[in-house]
């Protein structure tokens, strides 16, 4: 069976006026749907592995054959990404998270406002294309981390909660050039009950697809 485009579970002008309509048509639209459509064209050349999850592809990427290896790192960690991206934000959101999510960000980072800023400044430091993340460990443990173009944490055995996309597609027909500006506005759709069900997964060692 090949792998599934989710469908945006809210409207495309729901995080207006922070993320504009038309960029959300085509990161979800195009960008995303462009990820799975090609990550199923890779993975019909083998097509035993659609037995397998994306995010086991990807925790498991150096034993996928090796004429495939790139694309399932590029779309499947593409796929990956942007299904965390999509369900993390949401309208009516944004705010802190509160519970055993809040205190955990409260003993790794020191407040809620020093993780904001060491997350903001992470994705306003990727060099080009790629993703800041906030992830959690095999411990459990919290820690924010970069990776460049689609890459996904999973690859390196840890599990991406939260995620922000700063490719220029991301931002750039509202924003132009200043990240700056999307990473500030961005901090206003996170769905933290969305980030909260995700960490309780990501304990269990589960990455919700
Ligand atoms: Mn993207």
């Amino acid at each position: 069976m090949p792998y599934e485009l989710p469908p945006l579970p809210y409207a495309y002008n729901a995080l207006e006026p922070s993320i504009d309509e038309l960029t959300m048509h085509l990161h979800h639209d195009r960008h995303f749907a462009g990820y799975v459509n090609n990550l199923n064209a890779a993975v019909e050349k083998h097509p035993d592995l659609f037995k397998m999850s994306i995010p086991d592809l990807l925790r498991n990427i150096n034993t996928i054959p090796e004429d495939i290896r790139t694309a399932v790192r590029n779309q499947g960690g593409g796929a990956a990404n942007h299904t965390l991206y999509f369900d993390i934000m949401g309208p009516n959101a944004g705010g802190e998270p509160t519970g055993q999510l809040a205190d955990a960000i409260n003993k790794t980072f020191g407040s809620f406002d020093q993780f904001k800023s060491q997350l903001s400044s992470t994705g306003a430091g990727v060099f080009g294309s790629g993703w800041a993340w906030l992830v959690v460990n095999s411990s459990g443990g919290l820690a924010i981390q970069s990776t460049p173009n689609q890459d996904s944490p999973l690859m390196q055995g840890v599990t991406p909660i939260v995620g922000l996309d700063v490719w220029e597609h991301s931002y750039y027909l509202k924003y132009y050039n200043v990240r700056a500006d999307y990473i500030k506005a961005w901090w206003n759709v996170v769905n933290w009950n969305n980030v909260t069900r995700r960490y309780q997964a990501a304990l269990k060692g589960e990455y919700l697809m």
